[in-house]
């Protein structure tokens, strides 16, 4: 569909006459007529067989010089053909601007985008500017040509179920912030003041890279006091190494001797008598608070005697 401005629409069809070959509905009640969204011309079907069935033509219509392929006709949605070419004009745009109201900071900024928009829809459909428009609006296009796809593809997920869409719909968000914040530097690089500005977007944050998990919370398990031999000669072990009867069931001597070496060596490092020290000073400091509070109680009720 084009932007530009059409000729004024003569409209013959509304008696039931092609324009063209002046067939009438009163003559052949079967007479179906097509739009062409380049011109919004009217014509009955057998003219635009006739005349497009060989390659794009110029439209038959005097005075009309666009050129028009057969394919591009349509049958009107609506009655009024002005209504028709403004849905058109209101499709187009959309298809264009379809940023999402979460890509900017504040409703503020999606409301002044909106209605920067609607200005630009407004001046193709009211034939205002239509070449600058045009011009701005396919510079924007091209532009932000990932972005707009990324939208609609997004918009075209929101149709099916919830559920398998969620996650994706997340993930794909992080990974394509990243890209839209290269697109809109380059973008801007590109079209300088020439394209459409919008102002409010978000700054496209990269997501800090989460750290590698650690269920135990820096805790490592680094036997501190003795180092694990291959083999301890200890009785009693001896014995149970060869027997099947233990080993069978899969008993390990080597988890049994790690085990009693790890309770051996547990009370090392702990030094009870600087822990109790420790512990009598913060019960002294509580208890002194506690004097404290007692005090001021004192005072509050005397204060309460007094009057
Ligand atoms: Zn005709
Ligand atoms: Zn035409």
């Amino acid at each position: 569909m084009s932007l530009h401005q059409p000729p004024p629409v003569t409209d013959t069809t509304s008696t039931g006459e092609c324009p063209i070959c002046k067939s009438t509905r009163y003559m052949n009640p079967s007479l179906r007529f097509l739009v062409n969204p380049e011109c919004y011309h009217k014509m009955c079907e057998s003219c635009v067989d006739r005349i497009f069935s060989h390659g794009p033509a110029q439209c038959p219509i005097p005075g009309c010089k666009r050129t028009l392929r057969k394919h591009r006709f349509r049958e009107q949605t609506f009655d009024d053909i002005k209504v028709e070419r403004e849905v058109d004009i209101r499709r187009r745009v959309a298809k264009v601007f379809n940023r999402r109201e979460e890509e900017f900071e504040s409703l503020r900024d999606y409301n002044d985008y909106l209605n920067d928009v609607e200005d630009i829809t407004f001046n193709l459909i009211n034939n205002i500017d239509v070449d600058e428009t045009t011009r701005r609006f396919e510079a924007y296009q091209k532009a932000h040509e990932k972005e707009i796809e990324e939208n609609a593809q997004l918009a075209e997920e929101e149709k099916q179920p919830q559920n398998q869409v969620q996650l994706k719909k997340r993930m794909d968000r992080q990974a394509a912030a990243e890209r839209q914040r290269q697109l809109q530097v380059a973008s801007e690089a590109r079209t300088g003041t020439a394209g459409i500005t919008i102002k409010g977007l978000k700054a496209k944050q990269k997501a800090e890279p989460e750290p590698p998990v650690d269920p135990f919370g820096g805790f490592r398990f680094v036997d501190k006091y003795f180092a694990l031999q291959n083999d301890h000669v200890w009785e009693g072990i001896q014995d149970t190494k060869k027997d099947i009867r233990h080993t069978a069931g899969g008993y390990d001597i080597a988890d049994y001797t790690h085990r009693s070496l790890v309770a051996a060596f547990s009370g090392l490092g702990v030094f009870i008598a600087d822990e109790f020290t420790e512990r009598t000073k913060a019960a002294q400091d509580d208890e002194a608070v506690g004097t404290a509070r007692a005090d001021i109680g004192l005072k509050d009720a005397q204060m309460v005697d007094a009057a």
